[in-house]
This record gives structure tokens, sequence and C-alpha cells, in this order.
């Protein structure tokens, strides 16, 4: 059992396994596209997949943006078939846990980008305003009564004054404490590196004393969201491919899909084999099924 997974697969294989499966779930960044570039080869994949008549959602660990830029970027980068209703990005899918699960009556603190705002006010949600005075500080700024919950995100605007506000208004037990999701970081061209949402969320916890409920990958409920969204998701019907053991091969195998690995993105295959050959039984769940170089390496499945 311990050598199960991590099956590089191409050509016949790989088409039965694309016509085995209704949903293909991608995860974007390092799978589809590098920041602002497009894999080669992705979008004719995309559209493909779509043309054969598959259903093709989008999961997302980035929060920054709200649903419609996704929309737009898909087709700037040439993924012209792809429809509003096939993103859940960890801002999207954070709206809907609030409106829909939560039901949430009272402010949410974010911390975030104006994306994921954006994304809250659209499902009805309303958030603390976010204006400090220039001479504000913890000792002297005003807190609202009503905050509810503590939402975290990627923020690139992060002050030490909302991590403060966010931490008192944890200080209530009846405040939920929320996390787009926990990414440690992202990869940037030249070897730098972006602190994720994750890091933000750590210094968070550390200040509350309290552990975030994180909505991303790899928790399920982005998958309920899927779910609940589009009828007869049925996850043996289902391959979620993604560039992350940590996030989207667990989120796979915490959902029940198959899963596949591209080498793309940030894990390489050496790590998958060495989760594979752990004696930690739960280092399996972050052992993706299948690998591919690229997922351009589906090109040759369409061609009749
Ligand atoms: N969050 C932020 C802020 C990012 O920049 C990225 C990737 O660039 C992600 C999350 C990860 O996105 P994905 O889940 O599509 O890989
Ligand atoms: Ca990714």
């Amino acid at each position: 059992f311990g050598f199960k997974g991590c099956q590089k697969i191409r050509g016949p294989q790989l088409r039965n396994l694309l016509e085995a499966k209704d949903f293909i779930l991608f995860d974007c960044d390092g799978v589809i596209w590098h920041g602002e570039k497009a894999i080669t080869g992705a979008a004719k994949v995309v559209n493909s997949l779509i043309r054969h008549g598959k259903n093709v959602v989008f999961v997302t660990n980035n929060c920054t943006r709200p649903r419609e830029n996704y929309v737009h970027k898909f087709c700037r980068l040439g993924f012209t078939d792809v429809m509003l209703e096939q993103i859940f990005s960890s801002s999207y899918c954070s709206a809907l846990y609030l409106r829909d699960v939560v039901k949430i009556c009272g402010q949410v603190f974010v911390i975030g980008c104006d994306g994921l705002r954006r994304e809250l006010q659209e499902a009805g949600i309303p958030c603390v305003e976010e204006a400090d005075a220039p001479d504000a500080t913890i000792y002297n700024c005003p807190l609202a009564p009503d905050v509810k919950a503590v939402l975290v995100g990627h923020d690139d605007k992060l002050t030490f004054l909302k991590l403060a506000k966010a931490s008192c208004y944890l200080r209530d037990p009846d405040c939920l404490f929320l996390a787009t999701d926990n990414d440690p970081w992202h990869p940037l061209s030249g070897g730098r590196i972006l602190p994720g949402s994750g890091s933000l969320t750590a210094a968070l916890e550390v200040a509350s004393g309290r552990k975030a409920t994180v909505i991303g990958k790899p928790s399920r409920f982005m998958f309920e969201c899927i779910s609940s969204q589009f009828r007869g998701v049925d996850p043996a019907q289902c391959l979620m491919i993604g560039d992350r053991l940590e996030t989207d091969m667990l989120f796979g195998s915490n959902c029940g899909l198959d899963t596949m690995l591209t080498l793309t993105g940030v894990s390489q295959i050496e790590e998958a084999q060495e989760y594979r050959n752990s004696e930690l039984t739960t280092n399996h769940s972050l052992v993706p099924d299948y690998v591919v170089d690229t997922i351009a390496d589906f090109l040759p499945a369409f061609e009749e």
C-alpha cells in the first residue's frame, strides 16, 4: 500500500482517465498560469475539455480578486469559454460560508485585499469600514461593537494596527475566526516569494491563542460549494489537478477525488515520492494518484 500513487500518466491511459471523469477541477496558479502568463497549451486544453462536454471548475486559494476579475483574466489569457459559475475562489467561498453556513448577523472585520471585501459585499455581508485616522493607534482607535467574525486573507496593505484590532475582536469567544486559506507562501519569478495568507493567520493565531477555520484548500468546504451549485457531482467522477501537495492533493484526498500533480508549479515529484514512501500513513493523503509534466500533456487526447 505504501507504494500506491505517483503514477506518471500519458498517452492512451491519460485519454481513458479523462474520458472516465465528468468533472475536472483545476487549481489555477502553477497549473494553468504563472501569474499573468498562461502555461503553454493550457488554454487549448481547458477549451477542449469544455467543448467535449466536461464540467470544468477552477478551485483557487487566491483570495485577492472577485470572481468577475477571474473571468476577465481567463479571457485575456485565451481561456475563452470560462464563465463565472465555474470559478470557486477562497474569497467567494468565504462569502458563501459567512452567508449560508454561519448566517452571520453583525459585521466582519477583514484583513485582506479589496477583492475579498468586494466578494463579501456582493453576498450582502457587512464589513467594518477600514479607514483609520492617520494618528490612530490601538490605544485610541474605535472598535466596532458588533463584529461577529474576523476573516484573514492575503493583505498587501497589512498594518500592525489591523493585526492589533483583529486580536482585540478575537478576545470575544463568540467572534468567529476564519481564514480564506492557509497557504504559507507563493513563488514569484526570479526566486522571490510572496508570504501567503497562512503567514498572517499564524500571527493572529499566536496573538489570540485560537485556531482559524480554513475555508480554502485543503478544507472540504470548497468542494461542498461546488456540489451545491452543480447537479450530480459524484466524487468518484472527479479529477483534481494541482501543483501543491499540501493544498491541492490533500484537498482531493479529503474530498474523495482522484488527484493529479502537474510539475509546472510548487511541488516536485521527489516530495510526492517521499510522502508515498513515508511510514506515517497521514502523509499518504498528500500523494497524487497521477503525475504529469504539464497539463499540455492532455493535448494528444483530443486528437482523433
Ligand atoms: N493567494 C495568493 C495571494 C496568490 O498570489 C496565489 C498564487 O499566486 C495563491 C493564493 C495560490 O493560488 P492557487 O490556489 O490558484 O494556486
Ligand atoms: Ca497552485
